[in-house]
């Protein structure tokens, strides 16, 4: 039974303990999705066996010639299993609107998210640039569904990046399970939670977001939605600067002004300098603000996802 107040995240069903790749086994359980598991809830998927593929079966692999993109047994290439792969990415897609992000399997002709072996119709390699196509199909109806790949996931960046677009876009399709369209208010109300890490990943978003959050559009309130939520997940899924952050820790600290004192204030903005010159990691200024903003609360910054610590590098290189 899935959870509702965790996102849900659909994930290669061999990636979690089923046994059911072609060679009839599963995939080493990886530490980094049992806890990624405590957060999200998993649902596990396999295209191959859905579309009625045995385990264990002959490998199949991505054709590609001028007419198109086929998913074709390795050896025989008889048959052709692109079209039902794609009908139940389409299917889940339906079945799973409230999907928040999705993980996919390295390398996989179904499963695989980037650099999948590729051939030609005489059986001679192309560059390794494909992409799986139930993978493909999935990202084609959610252009904005945060997705990753299993080995990708060890990188603590892309993890923690990974962590925070599916949080967001959870929350996202939780204001959106109405079917009604959210008003400004709730996008505005959505937004301050994010605005410093928009700020801190792209400061042209930040100011964007500003502008079109700054009156209704009363013509298509649709419209105004679709493009902020576009706007926000695009910022997140690229990667924030220290630059960025440094801005947003700056204008966080501005919140704190009438409660510190002048020596508090001067030792905060040297944690700050100290990591802007990259002699101290993200997570300390962030504890230190904290700190001052647990002595001194204040509702707005409270909220604020930037200060959480799950959106914070585990490693920092940032
Ligand atoms: S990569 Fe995808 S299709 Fe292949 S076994 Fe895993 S879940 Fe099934």
């Amino acid at each position: 039974m899935l959870n509702d107040n965790k996102p849900k995240v659909g994930i290669g069903a061999c990636l979690v303990g089923h046994a059911v790749r072609y060679s009839g086994d599963a995939k080493k359980r990886s530490h980094v999705l049992d806890k990624l598991s405590e957060t999200m809830d998993m649902l596990p998927l396999c295209p191959e066996v859905a579309i009625g593929l045995p385990v264990p079966r002959e490998p199949i692999r991505i054709v590609e010639n001028d007419s198109g993109i086929y998913v074709k047994d390795s050896e025989s290439q008889t048959v052709d299993y692109a079209e039902p792969l794609r009908t139940f990415a389409n299917e889940m897609a339906e079945k799973h609107s409230d999907f928040a992000g999705y993980i996919f399997v390295k390398g996989s002709p179904s499963c695989g998210f980037e650099r999948v072996k590729r051939y030609n119709d005489k059986g001679n390699a192309l560059p390794n640039t494909g992409v799986g196509v139930y993978a493909q199909q999935l990202m084609d109806n959610d252009p904005l569904l945060p997705v990753e790949e299993n080995g990708r996931l060890h990188d603590p960046n892309l993890r923690e990046n990974f962590v925070r677009r599916v949080h967001a876009y959870h929350e996202w399709k939780q204001i959106n399970r109405t079917g009604e369209v959210p008003t400004l208010h709730q996008l505005s109300r959505f937004y301050s939670r994010y605005k410093y890490l928009v700020m801190a990943h792209s400061i042209t978003t930040y100011k964007a977001i500003g502008r079109l959050l700054s009156k209704p559009d009363r013509q298509n309130p649709q419209r105004q939605a679709d493009q902020f939520i576009d706007m926000l997940m695009t910022a997140l899924k690229s990667s924030a600067t220290r630059k960025g952050y440094t801005n947003a820790l700056s204008h966080i600290k501005g919140y704190l002004k009438r409660d510190i004192s002048s020596t508090e204030r001067i030792s905060i903005d040297d944690v700050i300098d100290q990591y802007r010159t990259g002699d101290v990691p993200l997570i300390v200024p962030v504890t230190l603000l904290n700190h001052y903003f647990n002595t001194y609360p204040n509702d707005y910054i409270g909220q604020q996802t930037f200060l959480q610590n799950s959106v914070i590098p585990a490693k920092a290189g940032i």
